[in-house]
């Protein structure tokens, strides 16, 4: 439940804000939430507690699915102007097998192809189409550290800024600050977990003009090597088995890099480029999803709600169509004034069955396969599921829909106010660059 301040001195200099809707985290879910709810006439103000979008890792997959929202909101061909890259289709290797596992060429969607874009460059993007409606403000550098509540109902936020502390009144406080939201704690809403066998390994390598393009999963006995296509770079992941670290370590970067170029014997003279093991980000994977996703006043969406997993790399498209869901069933209400938490109980109905369904896949895949492999000693071969998508090439299109697409998409339903021809000044457009 929501403290009081934090200490004596969060109440010096003490600044309050009214605004219809505030929303904690600029990841995805946030920022494509608050473009929705500003573009519906709405006054909007998001935190993000660091100073820029640029982080070791975000997830840089945009899902056909999204590729169609943003058609749908009139912004594909500026977004598709910024540098990225285009995969149609998604290769796997087992042991000396190779194979296609998603064809998106057949998706029913306007790009028939995951987006590889840098984060930062599509939520600076998401930032900028935002700013021009006159309700939108973006605060960086800006966390929310408590909830305000008055007789049982979420009524604003308490954050830390760069010149101190401010307290934001709001109709609804959304959290979307991601995995490791402190806000569903402080609501004091409860989590299921439903495990991770894996962490892992995030690492660059550079490309040259020979490399082959084709985004790549390489499954060993004992290890899995994921290396994605990023034009200037190779962004690679080496999935371990959850807390193995410290044995990885123990055995040597030496070891590690003769590992890298056993998976990718075309960029082994590139291993040496890992220096030390700083070059190597540790990430943890957790999979969860609270039971209820809201209080009056009140509502978490994207990783806040139902943490994902890397598997089949969904996690950015369920948060983005969270936001989407959401504002659909509420922007008329905030806007009006009128929001009531049936509106906020719709929007979990509406998104759970395809949160369940995704994270029950990944959990799925995770034990089935991840685990599996890790575990193996020996030789290993391609299991049935995988050798009937190679023999019939028809089945690729079930993976490539459930990634690329997912369950139940969303469609924008808002209505749009119009645009300022002006950028706000009052979003912090300048730090989030
Ligand atoms: C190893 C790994 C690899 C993954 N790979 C992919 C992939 O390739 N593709 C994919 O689609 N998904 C991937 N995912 C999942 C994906 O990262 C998440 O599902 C997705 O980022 C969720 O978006 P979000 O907006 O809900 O949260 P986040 O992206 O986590 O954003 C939360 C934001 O809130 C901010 N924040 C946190 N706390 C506060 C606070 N108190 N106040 C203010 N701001 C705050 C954070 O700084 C952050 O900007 C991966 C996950 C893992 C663990």
């Amino acid at each position: 439940m929501a403290n009081q301040a934090a200490g004596t001195n969060f109440h010096r200099n003490l600044v309050t804000r009214s605004v219809r809707c505030c929303i904690a985290g600029g990841g995805p879910a946030g920022m494509m939430l608050g473009f929705l709810l500003a573009r519906a006439g709405v006054h909007v103000l998001i935190l993000e507690k660091h100073g820029d979008f640029l982080r070791d890792f975000r997830g840089d997959t945009i899902h056909p699915s999204t590729l169609e929202v943003m058609h749908e909101l009139g912004l594909l061909p500026q977004l598709l102007q910024l540098p990225h890259q285009e995969a149609r289709e998604i290769g796997a290797q087992i042991g000396d097998a190779r194979f296609t596992f998603a064809d998106f060429t057949h998706l029913p969607t306007r790009c028939k192809f995951i987006a590889f874009m840098p984060q930062w460059d599509f939520l600076d993007f998401l930032a900028r189409q935002a700013a021009h409606y006159p309700g939108f403000d973006l605060r960086m550098r800006t966390e929310a550290v408590d909830l305000i509540e008055e007789f049982g109902r979420v009524v604003g936020v308490r954050a830390q800024a760069p010149e101190g502390p401010l307290e934001i009144r709001a109709d609804l406080v959304v959290a979307a600050d991601g995995r490791t939201s402190s806000l569903r704690e402080k609501a004091g809403l409860q989590a299921q977990e439903l495990g991770a066998p894996m962490d892992v390994l995030w690492f660059r390598l550079a490309t040259r003009p020979d490399d082959p393009e084709q985004t790549m999963a390489r499954f060993e006995a004992g290890q899995i090597f994921i290396m994605i296509y990023r034009g200037e770079h190779w962004q690679c992941g080496y999935v371990i088995p959850k807390g193995s670290m410290e044995q990885l370590q123990a055995r040597g970067l030496n070891a590690f890099r003769a590992d890298i170029a056993k998976h990718a014997p075309f960029a082994r003279d590139r291993a040496a480029e890992l220096a030390s093991w700083d070059d190597v980000k540790l990430l943890t994977v957790q999979v969860d999803r609270l039971r209820e996703w809201y209080r009056p006043g009140f509502l978490c969406i994207g990783d806040a709600a139902h943490a994902m997993s890397p598997i089949g790399g969904v996690g950015i498209n369920l948060a983005i169509q969270d936001a989407v869901a959401t504002a659909n069933y509420i922007s008329e209400a905030l806007r009006k004034g009128t929001l009531n938490v049936d509106r906020l109980k719709a929007v979990q109905r509406r998104r759970e069955l395809p949160t369940r369904v995704t994270q029950r896949f990944q959990v799925v895949i995770q034990k089935r396969v991840i685990s599996r492999v890790l575990g193996r000693i020996g030789e290993l071969d391609p299991p049935f599921a995988v050798r009937m998508l190679t023999r019939f090439s028809i089945l690729q299109r079930i993976p490539a829909r459930l990634i690329g697409i997912g369950i139940r998409p969303e469609r924008v339903t808002t209505r749009a106010t119009a645009v300022s021809t002006q950028p706000q000044e009052s979003a912090d457009l300048g730090s989030a660059r």
